[in-house]
């Protein structure tokens, strides 16, 4: 620490570079039956580093063809994995959970070269959690029975999963563990722009000697994926991502008749009660919003404050903001880091642009560093003045932008919070425990965070109401999308 700005009030640290040297190489084939091979659609898409646009990579786009051989090879490996015991299942999980730990500092790395969140986000959430996901499941591989106690639980066959790329290696586990682990095969298809991790995880499952064809990953574009969720040779289609397209995936597997879980959008309230904890309540709102710079599903997005303390509250989310570091996301200090590719941060300006058109007040308050010339940037902000009905309050941004509304009774609050097409969680701060029992009952959210926000555990479910999805990923509960009973 150098010194203190008076204006901000902020410490001002030199740089802090992780630095690790990691190799990645030039480029990545598709991983199909245990072996790297180029694709046969003979494509080939950059991925870039968000935080300077330089390119990391040259990485396989997989077209329709290589979509049928990845399934071909999953369907090959089916009988084999899922003849093994539950026991010998979990040796394999539990072999992967410990590799990830080994490689724990490279993943982390390349998540944060990869993706753009800050180096700190990777290091002590996103990582470890992924290890920890794969060593959740690897515990019940062999304790099935007991899972699904009195029937008989058999794997579904080959699962077809697409995830997004705001948690690139988190969401590949939630959705690999649980299924492996059931017996399942798997083709995943990582999201375009983030393809990265999931190729550093097939290394490892090479590592680990996981029989070929058993995870097999096709990364592409939506064309993939489409080739993915509409092959008539898959038997389960998992999906995280938007709503819309999620929809679109719903009427594929209805037609089919096989069983679909839907991660989706959110539009997540975060209550303040004027008995709240208020600075407590205020980091709430800030890890809330803006970790990962909200490119988060259950983001807490919409703040919903009691008047009486609304005017506190804006003045102390004011005033933390400034202190929030926008940048370099491998700087250990940063807090915010890139936003994921410059259409993300095209659609986030929209919404800046549109706010305040109807009449909401944008707060920009937060990090007066400079931002780097290159890369796609947004520093972290609020709305004031939001009504229910204001685009800015319905509509997922999916970026470091947070709308402030009031309400006056807790009647209010529930109607408030429950007033969206989404579902996906919501937080409550407040000093007494029956309230948030009452309001944690009336809000149709799968997630209900309590004078805290944003905290994963690997056994506890997750998953949304309405339009942010059905099916639920983690913990016990999430064995049963992966089983037929
Ligand atoms: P997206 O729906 O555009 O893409 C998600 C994935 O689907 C990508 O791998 C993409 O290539 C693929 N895809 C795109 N079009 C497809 C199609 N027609 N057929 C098959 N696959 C297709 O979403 P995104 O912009 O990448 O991600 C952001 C969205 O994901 C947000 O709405 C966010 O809320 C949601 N999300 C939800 C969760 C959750 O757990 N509920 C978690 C992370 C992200």
């Amino acid at each position: 620490m150098t010194r203190t700005t008076e204006q901000s009030g902020k410490w001002e640290y030199a740089p802090a570079p992780e630095s690790a040297p990691i190799e990645i190489a030039d480029r990545y084939g598709l991983f199909i039956g245990g072996e790297f091979c180029d694709p046969s659609s003979g494509q080939w898409r950059s991925s870039i580093s968000p935080a300077n646009e330089q390119v990391l990579s040259d990485v396989a786009e997989a077209g329709a063809d290589d979509v049928n051989k990845a399934i071909a090879a999953a369907r090959d490996a089916l009988p084999g994995w899922a003849g093994l015991s539950g026991r010998e299942r979990g040796k394999y999980l539990f072999r992967i959970a410990r590799r990830i730990q080994e490689r724990a500092r490279e993943l982390a790395i390349l998540e944060t070269m990869d993706g753009g969140k800050p180096i700190k986000e990777s290091r002590d959430v996103d990582i470890p959690l992924v290890a920890h996901h794969f060593f959740y499941y690897a515990g019940w591989a062999d304790k099935l029975e007991y899972a699904f106690c009195g029937r008989t639980a058999s794997p579904v066959g080959v699962c077809a999963q697409i995830i997004p790329w705001n948690f690139p290696l988190l969401m590949a586990a939630w959705k690999i563990a649980p299924a492996l682990a059931c017996g399942n095969t798997v083709v995943l298809k990582p999201a375009e722009t983030t393809p990265l991790t999931a190729l550093r995880l097939a290394d490892i499952l090479q590592e680990v000697g996981l029989p070929p064809g058993v995870v097999n990953i096709v990364p592409g574009g939506p064309e993939a994926g489409a080739a993915l969720a509409g092959s008539d040779a898959i038997d389960k289609l998992a999906f995280t991502g938007s709503t819309e397209v999620g929809k679109r995936l719903a009427q594929i597997a209805a037609k089919r008749g096989i069983p679909l879980t839907l991660e989706l959008g959110g539009k997540s309230p975060n209550i303040l009660f004027d008995d709240a904890p208020i600075d407590q309540a205020v980091e709430g709102i800030i890890s809330g919003i803006y970790f990962n710079q909200g490119h988060v599903c259950c983001a807490g997005s919409r703040v919903l404050v009691q008047e009486g303390i609304a005017e506190e509250v804006v003045s102390k989310l004011e005033w933390r903001m400034k202190s929030l570091r926008v940048g370099d996301p491998l700087d250990k200090n940063t807090d915010i880091g890139a936003i994921n590719s410059a259409e993300q941060l095209a659609r986030i300006k929209h919404f800046l642009e549109v706010g305040p058109q109807e009449g909401a007040v944008l707060h920009q308050v937060a990090g007066d560093s400079e931002l780097p010339d290159r890369g796609f940037w947004c520093r972290p902000c609020f709305f004031t003045g939001v009504q229910p009905s204001h685009v800015i309050a319905r509509e997922e941004i999916f970026g470091p932008v947070l709308a402030v509304m009031t309400f006056r009774t807790p009647k209010e609050a529930v109607e408030r919070a429950n007033n969206t097409k989404y579902g996906l969680a919501a937080g409550i701060w407040t000093d007494k425990g029956a309230k948030i029992f009452n309001i944690a009952t009336k809000l149709k959210a799968g997630v209900v965070w309590c004078n805290t926000y944003n905290k994963f555990d690997p056994g506890s479910p997750f998953g949304g109401f309405k339009e942010s999805g059905f099916g639920r990923e983690g913990g016990m509960q999430g064995l049963r999308a992966y089983v037929r009973l």
